[in-house]
């Protein structure tokens, strides 16, 4: 290194390592203020090792004769961080974290490498680090991939910015194996110098910036959830119902699937809760959300749409296809629920009909069809309850 690598060294080093402080703060704001979530804290502790590590390397430049030891700390906390980053990862899926497996990776190669440290050619070392963080940010990439939707923009900006990483990464460890094999090469040399420290900042600025923007957006997805659920039962609310439904509805007009809306209303629900309590009563709600819940396939929807009134979206049925599934439905309801708190059964009224999947926007398709369900269902109730009505389609 020439006089103006060390000094860009150091600017570099100044820069990274506030850049480190800053982002572990930011995470630890982030998890403090949005939820707690574990993975939040995680990579926090990544960027604090980043941190240390820069701190490790300075001092290390500055006093020689503690260079050893710092060295180690240094390697330490690299490879601790790139772990953090993996189980975080892990953890925001909700998948098992794999500590334990990375844990015992990271001693190994922690250990197998201060082993080695004076018998091994120096290339071996120095790439060590490069490949076992790109490993652990594969992980954490292939973790944050959702299984079962398409990523939302912070994942994805998130993905890019570790594919990136790991590819900064990579091409550290092949430019410093060919210059360490072509020592007289200087301008090699400076090539990878120039790289490694006009490269290291974006990189490592981008990952935070963007890991800090899925916190806010997972938060933001959680709220959205909560914000569409019924506390009570779980199952979607009105709104949340009536926002699904009407995407629900759009998308089987692309697709020319039929689909079929039901009205589930409890029957004497009133007279449930003036004889066994209004505790009693919710629990009758949530029995009778598990037990619609059940009949539901991949994309179809429930909801708590009034007090004890249900509305469902069955996609790519036929009403009279939902009728037979909904009455099954019924009769399991009216066989099920019997205990010694409330020693009669509970019944329900259903009103099924077919959305009209030709014209007008989805919004009033779909209202359409929940008055048709609801008349269907008037229809149940007043011909005796504890049935289940397919609309009679008027012709508009
Ligand atoms: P019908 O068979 O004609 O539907 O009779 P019903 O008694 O079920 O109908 P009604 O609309 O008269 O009564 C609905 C009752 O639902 C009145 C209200 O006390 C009760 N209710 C509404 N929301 C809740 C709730 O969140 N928990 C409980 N326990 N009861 C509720
Ligand atoms: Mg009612
Ligand atoms: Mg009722």
């Amino acid at each position: 290194m020439g006089a103006e690598d060390i000094q860009a060294s150091v600017v570099i080093s100044v820069a990274m390592l506030v850049i480190s402080l800053v982002l572990g703060t930011a995470m630890a704001i982030g998890w403090a203020c949005f939820g707690r979530p574990r993975h939040a804290l995680s990579w926090s502790i990544a960027y604090f090792l980043y941190g240390i590590e820069i701190i490790a390397v300075a001092v290390g430049t500055a006093r020689p004769n503690l260079h050893p030891i710092l060295e180690m700390v240094e390697f330490a906390c690299i490879l601790a961080a790139a772990s953090l980053v993996a189980i975080g990862a892990r953890q925001r899926a909700k998948l098992e974290s794999w500590a334990r497996g990375i844990g015992i990776a990271f001693v190994t190669v922690f250990l197998v490498n201060e082993a080695l440290r004076h018998s091994v050619h120096p290339w071996w070392l120095s790439a060590t680090d490069g490949l076992f963080t790109s490993v652990m940010l594969s992980i954490a990439i292939a973790a944050i991939r959702p299984r079962d939707r398409e990523p939302e923009a912070a994942e994805w900006a998130t993905m890019a910015t570790l594919v990136v990483f790991v590819l900064f990464e990579l091409l550290l460890v092949f430019l410093d194996m060919k210059g360490r094999l072509h020592p007289e090469d200087h301008r090699l040399a400076s090539f990878f110098m120039d790289f490694y420290l006009a490269g290291l900042t974006p990189v490592f600025v981008a990952n935070g910036v963007s890991a800090n923007l899925l916190i806010a957006s997972d938060l933001a997805a959680k709220l959205r959830a909560l914000a569409a659920s019924d506390p009570l039962t779980g199952v979607f609310n009105r709104r949340g119902f009536h926002e699904a439904a009407v995407r629900a509805v759009s998308n089987g007009r692309r697709h020319r699937q039929p689909i079929a809306i039901t009205l589930v209303d409890i029957d004497h629900f009133k007279s449930i809760n003036d004889r066994f309590g209004h505790t009693a009563g919710d629990r009758t709600l949530r029995f009778i959300a598990r037990s619609l819940s059940r009949a539901l396939r991949k994309g179809d929807l429930v909801g708590r749409i009034g007090g004890e009134e249900f509305a469902l979206l069955l996609v790519n049925s036929s009403a009279e296809e939902a009728v037979e599934v909904m009455d099954r439905v019924r009769a399991g309801i009216a066989a099920g629920f019997l205990n010694e708190d409330m020693p009669v059964p509970v019944t329900a009224s259903f009103g099924v009909t077919a959305v009209e999947l030709g014209g007008g926007p989805a919004e009033e398709t779909l209202a359409e069809a929940l008055d048709q369900a609801d008349r269907a269902l008037y229809r149940s109730k007043i011909e005796g309850r504890n049935r289940t009505t397919l609309a009679v389609l008027t012709e508009a």
